[in-house]
């Protein structure tokens, strides 16, 4: 039987370790892995580090690290515990581990930068235990959760059920955008909503049901129209945008906005008894003018309020926003980046359809030019530098 001192020996074999000076050198540019358990991650951490304790390594590191060809430098209180992941990790298939010998005792006392990481508090451990069990969110997951903004346009049929799960799920500022008071023709769809309300201000109705659901989050109204002049002062801040409008001139003052300052739009849509989802990140993909160089013309073009829409329908399709935008926030899975979802409520059916970066775009394209702001007509078409 050997010893454990000769494990260790064993081990050190078959990894590469570097020292914490080394290692510091590394910082911003390679992951930091600390296998420590959780209450020694929270007194004291390398910044930026991933916890996973070593007990849970082989089940949860690839949630957490998803590309094995990155360089990870792992840690531990000592360098024992990391020298034991670092070889479990490479028969995982990571295929640039090192250990940090000394571990973060050897850190701190060379005097090199750390960090106290923020935990949740009891009541928030409770309230988010699901996401806690899943180690693509995590204490981290939820932290940023926690920080992120997203602002919602509209607390209408899309908003509503939007607005509720990102509540729910711990986004930490919601503001909402709406300039509608509550009417008794919006509670068939319009879940934010309810009797006592009719009346008020939709976003006050709207703060109302969110923060009686959720006191972890703050909401931010915009009792406002949207416009040229008030949109970017409005949006900034923002880490996303879930758009709820339902006219063309909004959905391209904000398209043109998003390509501007490179905030993520959630885009969906109802009409009648089919919807549609898709995110516009102009960094990375398509978008809205990509999609839908000009709008059809007005008559061709009717409001819910004209055309009539089936309850139910916005909830599913503002509930699969809320779900990309979590996926965005999170960076978890393949968000509908340069890809149209399409529901069919009579059919019952989804589809996806694919949605190409215009090279000819006026306002992403190789050619567009500065992007002016400017409140629309039924047109929509950019308006030129004066
Ligand atoms: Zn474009």
């Amino acid at each position: 039987m050997p010893t454990p001192r000769e494990l260790l020996a064993a081990a050190k074999t078959q990894i590469v370790e570097v020292t914490p000076t080394e290692a510091a050198a590394e910082l911003g540019s390679s992951r930091f892995l600390d296998v420590r358990e959780g209450d020694e991650h929270a007194q004291g951490a390398i910044p930026g580090a991933v916890l996973v304790p070593r007990g849970q390594l082989e089940f949860n590191v690839e949630g957490r690290l998803a590309n094995k060809d990155e360089r990870v430098v792992v840690y531990c209180a000592g360098g024992v515990r990391s020298a034991f992941a670092a070889r479990t990790l490479g028969e995982l298939g990571y295929t640039d581990v090192v250990s940090m010998a000394g571990g973060f005792n050897r850190w701190k006392d060379e005097g090199l930068v750390i960090e106290t990481p923020r935990t949740l508090s009891g009541d928030q451990r409770e309230r988010y235990h699901r996401h806690l069990l899943l180690p693509e969110v995590g204490e981290h997951g939820q932290q940023r959760l926690l920080d992120a903004k997203v602002l919602l346009l509209g607390a209408g049929g899309l908003g509503s059920p939007a607005a509720l799960y990102l509540a729910a799920a711990g986004v930490g500022t919601l503001g909402i955008i709406d300039m509608d008071v509550v009417d008794a023709s919006n509670l068939q769809r319009q879940v934010l909503h309810n009797l006592d309300r009719i009346g008020d201000r939709k976003v006050d109705s709207a703060k109302k049901t969110l923060t009686a659901m959720n006191p972890d989050i703050e909401v931010a109204t915009y009792d406002v129209r949207l416009a040229a002049d008030n949109i970017l002062s409005i949006i900034e801040g923002y880490d996303l945008i879930v758009d709820g409008t339902d006219n063309f001139p909004t959905r391209y003052l904000v398209n043109d906005a998003s390509v501007l300052t490179g905030i993520p739009v959630v885009h969906g849509s109802i009409f009648r008894f089919e919807g549609q989802v898709t995110v516009f990140d102009p960094k990375v993909g398509p978008c809205y003018r990509c999609l839908l160089p000009e709008p059809p013309p007005a008559e061709l073009a009717p409001s819910c309020a004209e055309a009539g829409v089936l309850g139910v329908l916005p909830g599913i399709i503002g509930s699969i926003q809320a779900l990309e935008a979590i996926k965005v926030l999170l960076d978890l899975g393949d968000p509908l980046v340069g890809r149209l979802l399409a529901y069919d409520a009579l059919e019952e059916t989804f589809r996806t359809f694919k949605v190409r970066k215009d090279p000819a775009c006026p306002a992403c394209g190789e050619q567009a030019g500065e992007i002016v702001l400017a409140d629309y007509d039924e047109l929509c078409m950019p308006h030129p530098r004066a």
